[in-house]
């Protein structure tokens, strides 16, 4: 009967070391994909307590032979263990899942709200992202302002060099505007040439600025190398861009009613020549 729970002892701490060993499998994995930091340091530390119980566990079973075994009572510590390994195992594990069924979910939800060509946001993100900057601003009585930017004769690029020139165009017209906002500005591929910028805390004399700033880089900028063995030049283009802002005063204006102003600023933008800002308080910045 002593050996028999003498065996059974030995059984439920071999088991319990070999369930600590493989919880560090998921730790380790953990440590990998995290940035080192705060998180990343308190991980390692729990590695260094799995080893230190491991550690405990095999001390442990070297103290017992068959004569220290007397009674059932005897395998309450072993038992315990066992429960910890399990715990140990079962929280390790499932970090690493949640973190993996987290990324993938993150990583997911931003396909669905990206746009593949430009690699700005898409419209579906346009809406959420919308309401919510609006409703800040309203709630907190920040400015906020938009900007909508085309790109003027577009289509003759698309005739004159191939669909594909112009496909590079937008890829490359796309990096030039997130280059030249602020981080927390939100650009969005609002239709075929035409980008939305979320300009959140922003007064519309600021959005302006900045609106020209975008139209003077996008027309220095190079958008496509020339290709001398197809007898194409270097690609430049001008865009167009209509600016509106918040109305504080107005009650009654509402996100959309924002975008639909920078829209027809936008408009008159066109309507005056193009390459230039027009903001829709009839703020004019000719180029
Ligand atoms: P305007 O100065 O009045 O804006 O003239 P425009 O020629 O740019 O006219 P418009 O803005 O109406 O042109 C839109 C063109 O953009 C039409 C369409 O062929 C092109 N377009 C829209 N989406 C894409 C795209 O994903 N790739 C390419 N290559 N072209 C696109
Ligand atoms: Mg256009
Ligand atoms: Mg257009």
């Amino acid at each position: 009967m002593q050996n028999n729970l003498f065996w059974i002892e030995i059984g439920l701490i071999i088991v319990g070391i070999i369930l600590l060993g493989m919880s560090l499998v998921p730790v380790r994995a953990i440590i990998q994909q995290l940035p080192a930091g705060k998180v990343r340091a308190r991980w390692k530390i729990l590695s260094i307590f799995i080893f230190i119980f491991l550690a405990g566990y095999i001390r442990y079973s070297l103290l017992h032979s068959p004569g220290t075994i007397h009674s059932l009572a005897d395998l309450v510590v072993p038992g315990i263990f066992l429960g910890g390994a399990i715990f140990v195992f079962m929280v390790c594990s499932l970090s690493l899942e949640t973190a993996i069924d987290l990324r993938r979910i993150f990583l997911l939800e931003r396909e669905t709200i990206t746009d593949p060509l430009m690699g700005i946001y898409n419209r579906r993100y346009l809406d959420r992202r919308l309401l919510e900057e609006f409703q800040r601003a309203r709630r907190y009585e920040l400015p906020f302002s938009v900007f909508l930017l085309d790109i003027d004769f577009f289509k003759k690029i698309n005739d004159t060099y191939g669909h594909q020139i112009g496909d590079m165009v937008l890829k490359k017209l796309a990096t030039v505007i997130v280059d030249s906002v602020r981080e927390l500005d939100v650009v969005i591929r609002y239709g075929g040439e035409e980008i939305l910028v979320i300009l959140p805390n922003t007064q519309v004399a600021n959005a302006v600025e900045l609106a020209q700033r975008v139209r003077q880089k996008v027309k220095e900028t190079m958008l496509v190398e020339p290709d001398q063995k197809k007898y194409r030049p270097a690609i430049y283009i001008t865009v167009s861009i209509g600016v509106a802002g918040y109305r504080f005063s107005d009650e009654l204006d509402t996100a959309r009613g924002v975008v639909e102003r920078a829209d027809q600023a936008l408009y008159q933008a066109k309507h005056q020549g193009r390459n230039r800002v027009v903001s829709s308080t009839g703020y004019d910045n000719l180029s």
